[in-house]
């Protein structure tokens, strides 16, 4: 996996570097392995799940395929103004500005157990953000998996009461 994610340094701004995960989605082969990793490393710390929820948009490209493997559904958190039918909204802080995502009000039912799925849990932000979503419509996360984690940055200290599994630390 190390060989297939890139760093871009100073992406989107001076001082970030960038985890491109493209090369390993263009690879059949690693992509389908972290699928697979992701999917099991999940439920084996966050116990069974009803739903797998995926953050706009990288989180999207990994939860999907992550949901079919597990047998259950499939639940995208959007930004703002995206979603068609009743959401609930939260807002929260990004490093400069802020950011709203939604989700169906009727997407996760009230009990349901729900695994949030990303690429990289950086300050942790979009997980607190979008636990507190799945919290609104009545859903319970059972936990969090990435693919990255970035431990210089606090975002599993957001989530601490929560399992957290990441394929790497960096
Ligand atoms: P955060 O809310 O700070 O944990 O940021 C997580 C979101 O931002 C994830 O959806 C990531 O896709 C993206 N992100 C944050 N930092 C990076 C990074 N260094 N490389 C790639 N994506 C990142």
């Amino acid at each position: 996996m190390r060989r297939l994610l890139v760093d871009v340094v100073d992406y989107p701004e001076p001082g970030i570097i960038f985890k491109d995960i493209t090369p390993l989605l263009g690879d059949p082969a690693g992509f389908a392995e972290v699928v697979e990793s992701l999917a099991v490393a999940g439920v084996e710390s966050a116990g069974e799940v009803d739903v797998v929820v995926g953050m706009e948009a990288r989180g999207f490209i990994l939860a999907a395929p992550i949901a079919l493997h597990l047998g259950v559904g499939f639940v995208p958190v959007r930004k703002a103004g995206k979603l068609p039918r009743e959401t609930h909204a939260v807002s929260y802080d990004l490093e400069y500005g802020a950011a709203t995502l939604e989700v169906h009000r009727d997407a996760i039912a009230p009990g349901q157990r729900v695994l949030l799925v990303d690429d990289v849990l950086a300050t942790g932000g979009t997980v607190a953000a979008t636990r507190e979503l799945v919290e609104r419509c009545g859903g319970v996360v059972a936990g969090v998996a990435v693919l990255l984690e970035l431990s210089f940055l606090p975002g599993r200290a957001q989530v601490a009461d929560l399992p957290v599994v990441a394929l790497d630390v960096v």
